[in-house]
């Protein structure tokens, strides 16, 4: 038997929460007894019937005494009597914490009680229950996937705040740790004040002639609505008044929203309802993402994978592509900071892209859409945005928390970005350095300098001139951007030329941007002007089909209206230079960015090529993709110059060997490249990877790359992880079916 965590855990208070925790104690072993004192004799008996104690008491002392572990498991208001009591028996070495769903009440009590609290005090709130209360409502996995709030005090001591994060997350619990007051004002937002307005709710309705028919014809809404209503009175009771001040701010600001939504209505003001109706709704839809989000990758639960099965695939047909990600990330940023209106079209409506709208939102812009690709944005000007009332969600987007480090820590406000588990792992420091350099206060975490980043706004930039150490288009953009509201001159100088559609649509909303060499120069102060934006086809995402043809016998796909910026078609001249049919017809500009039809035919076998380094850059994205056409190509295929690939959404170098290699891939991943000897052999079109299953680790461009490979396996092709797709390519499986690769998902 593995050791136990506790000698005696003494519970105070048994119902629904104290019980479901016991049960996880008693399950896994993790202390060698558990008792508990309730108020009634009854509920400890059945307490120990039901076999979750040793011993039951109606007198906390007797359940404290050489307990090593106290939790208080009762309605907050009762706290500071029972600690009186048992005050005298808490030791040095005991552990005392709570699970009430207020702090600040259970601290103060603490205080009164204590004078100076005890080292192993740390409260806590398990952020999970239900309506149902009472030792038998507890069930072993109510807190499993939920989270678990920790706020350890000044005078709480580390090993107690470790020993507690080590029970709950025993619980299948994420443990998070944060300060009282934030608990609280998070709290009365979250929690209580959807309480307070379900009773509320059922109160009004209870108080009325015809409240029978109501019930007896209530409809789903009100069902869902005012299920939380059957909760414990008590237990409401005690926290509303226990969180007084946090829950009538939130009340007031409930009110406000009402008073407005009522007028509206009165007035028959259809555009201004409709506007908060869709406002509210597509925040929601993002809630709903960051859920998924939560649970899909913070917990590595895989819920997506693709199956390929062989066959003589074909591919063939005309696509549109959707849009460009890069360039709809800009449209909504320079968009909102924009005077006057910008409308958008051809908008990707991926993960990534809709984080950034919704982080504006957050900051008072009122953006209208997504609809089919069209976004209005009404923008607020330079000096328009606004604080948000907490931290902005980024997904798994590091475009957009990169180019908004640069716009953030120009604002006159404080602001923090979050993102998902993969964007937690990325660098920011890179962005975040020449910002300080700037006068920025900018702050990323832990050694790596990681999200989340933290920015002190009323600061006064100055323009700088940066050397940049490696080509980086988000670090180019972010230094650019926060160049808009700095000091004088800031110019970039990049080792590479990178993407320049910052440059290009700063210049499409009236900015004055100048190239000169790998030099980009803007001036501070000025002023961007609304204007209309057609997102072009992402060349990245055409790169997987552009690949599809060029390894498939025989096949002819027309991909229209792609973006060929030149700073992003390396993988056209890379492709070329591999030998494949491919040209590009009809070039046009659209919103200031070049676009033009691209065709590729399946024709020849590919060659091994060592790739130019004055190419990496220019084709960063595309390399998974092109990894894939190297194997099928005749020959040896080198890369070099790219060690930014093992910094993207994964480590791109490393995920493609591993995979590669399963598929029977001669492959060899270096510092900064990869070295591939190609399967392909001339006029031979029969099958280069053998079956395997793949990890994509959540990388989209990786998932994509190996479904691409799947045109040429010899047995069936799995890829794990593939629910980001949808961050840049949300019609991917569709269109690859239409054009005859079948790929099947399963969630
Ligand atoms: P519960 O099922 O009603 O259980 C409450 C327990 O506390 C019972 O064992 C009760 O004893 C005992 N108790 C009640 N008043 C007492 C008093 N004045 N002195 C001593 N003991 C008393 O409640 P619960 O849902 O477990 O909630 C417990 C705590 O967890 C509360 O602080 C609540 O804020 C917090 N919490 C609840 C939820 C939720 O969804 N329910 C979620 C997170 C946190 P008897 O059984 O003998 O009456």
């Amino acid at each position: 038997m593995t050791q136990a965590l506790f000698k005696k855990v003494a519970f105070i208070g048994f119902g629904l929460i104290g019980s479901s925790l016991a049960r996880v104690i008693q399950q896994q072993k993790l202390a060698e007894q558990v008792v508990a004192s309730t108020r009634s004799i009854k509920t400890w008996q059945d307490a120990k019937a039901l076999g979750l104690i040793t011993h039951g008491y109606t007198d906390p002392v007797a359940a404290v005494e050489h307990a090593d572990l106290v939790i208080l498991a009762l309605p907050v208001q009762a706290t500071q009597a029972v600690l009186q009591r048992i005050a005298p028996y808490i030791g040095d070495q005991t552990i005392l914490t709570d699970v009430g769903s207020t702090k600040g009440n259970v601290v103060e009590a603490a205080k009164k009680v204590f004078g100076s609290l005890p080292e192993g005090f740390v409260p806590g709130h398990p952020i999970a229950g239900s309506e149902h209360t009472g030792v038998h409502a507890g069930k072993a996995d109510l807190f499993a996937g939920h989270k678990v709030i920790l706020t350890p005090l000044e005078s709480s001591a580390p090993w107690a705040v470790q020993q507690l994060t080590q029970l709950w997350q025993a619980t299948g619990a994420e443990v998070v740790c944060m300060s009282v007051q934030k608990h609280d004002e998070v709290l009365a937002h979250t929690s209580h004040l959807p309480h307070l307005m379900a009773f509320n709710l059922v109160a009004q309705f209870t108080s009325r002639q015809d409240n029978l028919d109501i019930f007896r014809y209530a409809a789903g809404g009100f069902r869902d609505f005012s299920r939380i209503a059957a909760s414990d009175p008590q237990m409401w009771h005690d926290i509303f008044l226990s969180n007084k001040d946090a829950i009538l701010k939130a009340v007031d600001g409930f009110e406000t929203q009402l008073q407005q939504i009522r007028r509206l209505i009165e007035q028959e003001d259809s555009n201004h309802l409709m506007q908060v109706l869709q406002d509210a709704q597509s925040a929601r839809q993002h809630f709903n993402h960051m859920l998924k989000k939560n649970t899909v990758l913070e917990k590595e639960h895989v819920t997506q994978q693709f199956t390929i099965l062989p066959k003589k695939h074909h591919f063939k047909g005309t696509f549109t592509i959707p849009g460009d990600k890069s360039v709809s990330h800009r449209s909504i940023m320079f968009g909102s900071i924009a005077e006057g209106t910008t409308n958008v079209t051809g908008f990707l409506e991926g993960e990534d892209a809709l984080a950034t709208l919704q982080a504006f939102k957050d900051m008072g812009v009122h953006i209208e859409g997504p609809k089919d690709g069209k976004v209005t944005i009404h923008g607020v000007g330079m000096s328009g945005l606004k604080a948000p009332t907490q931290a902005l969600y980024m997904g798994n987007s590091g475009t957009s928390m990169r180019l908004l480090s640069g716009m953030l820590c120009a604002q006159q406000f404080d602001t923090v970005m979050t993102g998902d588990a993969s964007l937690s792992k990325r660098p920011m420091e890179r962005i975040a350095k020449p910002l300080r350099d700037m006068g920025a206060q900018i702050q990323t975490t832990g050694e790596k300098g990681t999200p989340p980043v933290s920015i002190t706004g009323q600061q006064v930039l100055k323009g700088i001139h940066y050397q940049l150490p490696m080509a980086s288009a988000q670090v180019k953009s972010g230094i650019l951007l926060a160049g808009l509201w700095a000091q004088g001159e800031t110019s970039v100088a990049e080792p590479e030329p990178t993407r320049d559609h910052t440059e290009r649509m700063l210049r499409a909303f009236g900015y004055d941007v100048k190239t000169e060499g790998n030099t980009i120069t803007l001036t501070g102060g000025g002023k961007l002007v609304g204007t209309d934006i057609q997102v072009p086809s992402d060349i990245s995402s055409a790169a997987f089909f552009m690949v599809g043809a060029a390894i498939c016998e025989d096949s002819d796909v027309t991909l229209e209206a792609v973006g060929i910026n030149p700073t992003r078609t390396g993988v056209i001249e890379i492709l070329k230079q591999m030998g494949a049919d491919i040209s590009v017809n009809n070039a046009r500009i659209a919103g200031g960015e070049p676009i033009a039809d691209i065709r590729i035919r399946g024709t020849r076998t590919l060659k091994g090529i060592h790739i130019p380094e004055d190419q990496v850059p220019l084709a960063i994205d595309e390399f998974p993709a092109l990894f894939v056409a190297a194997s099928c190509a005749e020959g040896q295929t080198v890369l070099t110059g790219a060690a930014e690939l093992r910094v993207k959404e994964s480590d791109r170098i490393q995920v493609m060997v591993d995979g590669l290699q399963a598929m029977g891939i001669d492959c060899t991943p270096t510092p900064d490249g990869i070295v591939i000897e190609g399967k392909g052999q001339s006029g031979d079109w029969s099958p280069i990877f053998k079956g395997a299953e793949v990890q994509s680790h959540h990388d989209h461009r990786i998932a994509m790359s190996f479904s691409i490979a799947g045109i040429r396996a010899a047995e069936k092709i799995v890829i794990h992880g593939t629910e980001t797709v949808a961050t840049s390519f949300p019609t991917f499986t569709q269109l690859a079916n239409e054009a005859g690769l079948t790929i099947d998902t399963v969630d």
